[in-house]
């Protein structure tokens, strides 16, 4: 009889790693003798603490080659730059990665700085120092992926190669174990280094690379078909090339005044708004682990929690066990809070954005009309956020227990967000977009608390305000040739076009436009 493909085998309260007698165990569960057993390969893990019993459920690939297959393909030599990538996040440094195995060559701009000296200005902003609008947890090399969370998650597996990205990752120093996990995690501390080796080995290949480059036009030429042939740069110099990626991620809403006053298409889409809530994570490890808590296998908990009020979606996102709350403002003057970790998900908080899923129509209701009203929402909820606080990125905050209960906290716990928190009550800022936010973050919270027991208490805060999820704007582009239908040549990308939500499918999505532009002839 053949053997199957793959087995999954399960083992209470201890994970095994001798080889053997893994080998062993394969081998008895597919019926033959360990000697004639094929090569075997780990390919998934996950941990399943519910029960009462800690669980370790792993995936075994029989006759694979061996255990950890990176064979995919290396960027080879380029020619001369033909592509403008604007944006370095995941979505531009991955159309960049896809060309360079096809030999095209593209010069990526990036506002923002290369990792090292941004680091620099993200510890000026944990001081309390003005955020640089070029320079910030959104922008700068690797985008608003570098010192980002790092989980890896993604539910967009038919938009793309997801073992190919994450084998990417793991050549240039992402761990191996987001190889076979199924919550793969690499944490903000190691994503620098895997940014800083990507854009060194692309730039063996002959890429270019310029950081401090801040596109504010298009070049445009009218033919039979208004077509792109570069873009120009802040500084009025210009860039030439027969193709224009436009990867510049959910924050960039000059990118979108732009392309507006040019006369492309842009469509208003559902986002979502609302702020991060802080709990200890010993509490979460208890709701979520009970008797287990204290395990010594288990990871910092995780959580994910949706419910419907009145129509609207609310649901945490971007959950963060054992991290910090930052601000990840792009605009003096504005507050927005966002959450990452570091790769051993140490820090005794656990954060997550709660936030309220809003439609086009919330935001012409909210009295924010046009094409670009969600971004003026987003804005001005932002600038509430960031006067409530007090300036400095000091965040307005309110235990959960006072929101809920309709008034201002007082005082507030510790938290992980090092610029300081105003006690405050949050409910005002968010109702002052005159939405029923608050008001659906409270009947959704009293669920939450049914579903995770202990999830309401005052020992959590809300911290204010979470409010770029995702973008208000898509930049609509041919289904097939990718292309704006307003503009030949511009392949819109990324999240801030409107075709990702997170790392992975960012990166999926920038190297599908780099297959296109291969197809085509680059
Ligand atoms: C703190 C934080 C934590 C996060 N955690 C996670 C997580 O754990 N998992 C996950 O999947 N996602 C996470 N995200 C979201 C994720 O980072 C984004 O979804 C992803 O980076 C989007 O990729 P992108 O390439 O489309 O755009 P971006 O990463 O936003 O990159 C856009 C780039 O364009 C540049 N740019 C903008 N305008 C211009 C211009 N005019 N000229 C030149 N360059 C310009 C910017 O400098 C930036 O580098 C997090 C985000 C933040 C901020």
């Amino acid at each position: 009889m053949p053997l199957p493909a793959e087995i999954s085998l399960d083992f209470a309260f201890d994970e095994p790693t001798d080889e053997a007698y893994l080998r062993g165990r394969v081998a008895r569960a597919v019926g033959v003798a360990s000697s004639d057993l094929p090569p075997i390969a780990l390919r998934k893990r996950s941990i399943d603490a519910r029960h009462g019993v800690v669980r370790f459920h792993l995936l075994f690939e029989i006759g694979a080659s061996d255990a950890v297959d990176l064979g995919a393909p290396h960027p080879r030599e380029v020619g001369p730059s033909r592509v403008v990538i604007v944006g370095d996040g995941p979505a531009g440094l991955f159309c960049a990665y896809e060309l360079a195995r096809h030999g095209i060559g593209c010069t990526i701009v990036d506002r923002g700085k290369p990792v090292q000296p941004r680091r620099h200005d993200l510890k000026g902003l944990h001081k309390g120092e003005p955020v640089d609008a070029d320079s910030n947890y959104c922008y700068g090399e690797g985008g608003a992926g570098t010192y980002s969370d790092g989980k890896l998650y993604t539910r967009a597996h038919k938009r793309g190669n997801v073992r190919d990205v994450i084998e990417i990752l793991t050549r240039h120093g992402a761990p191996e174990s987001i190889l076979t996990d199924a919550r793969p995690h690499i944490g903000s501390n190691r994503l620098p280094q895997v940014v800083t080796s990507l854009r060194e080995e692309l730039e063996r290949s002959g890429v270019t690379f310029r950081f401090g480059a801040r596109v504010v036009g298009l070049l445009i030429k009218d033919d039979a078909r208004r077509r792109v042939t570069g873009v120009r740069l802040a500084d009025g110099s210009e860039i030439e090339g027969d193709h224009v990626v436009l990867a510049t991620g959910h924050s960039a809403s000059d990118i979108y005044l732009m392309l507006a006053e040019l006369g492309v298409q842009l469509e208003p889409k559902s986002f979502a708004l609302g702020v991060r809530i802080e709990h200890p994570q010993p509490l979460i490890n208890r709701i979520q682990y009970g008797a287990l808590a204290s395990h010594p296998t288990l990871p910092a908990a995780p959580y994910r929690l949706a419910e419907t009020v009145d129509e609207r979606g609310v649901f945490s996102f971007c959950m963060c066990p054992g991290g910090f709350i930052v601000p990840a403002s792009t605009q003096p003057g504005g507050l927005v809070v966002n959450g990452m970790s570091l790769s051993k998900r140490s820090s005794h908080y656990a954060n997550s954005g709660l936030v309220v899923g809003i439609e086009p129509a919330d935001v012409e209701r909210a009295g924010f009309p046009g094409i670009l009203g969600g971004i003026d929402l987003q804005r001005r909820l932002e600038t509430v956020a960031f006067q409530a606080g007090g300036g400095r990125s000091r965040a307005p905050a309110t235990r959960v227990t006072d929101f809920v209960a309709k008034r201002a906290s007082s005082t507030l716990p510790a938290s992980s967000y090092v610029p300081g928190l105003a006690a405050v009550n949050l409910a005002e800022v968010l109702d002052s977009l005159g939405l029923p936010i608050a008001n659906r973050l409270r009947a959704a919270l009293r669920v939450f608390d049914r579903k995770m027991r202990g999830y309401v208490t005052e020992e959590a805060i809300l911290v204010g305000v979470e409010s770029r999820t995702s973008s208000p704007v898509r930049v609509p582009r041919d289904a097939e040739t990718l292309e704006s239908p307003d503009l030949q040549g511009l392949f819109p990308a990324g999240e801030g076009a409107g075709y990702a939500g997170g790392i992975m499918s960012a990166a999926m999505d920038g190297m599908r436009i780099a297959r296109k532009i291969a197809s085509i002839g680059g």
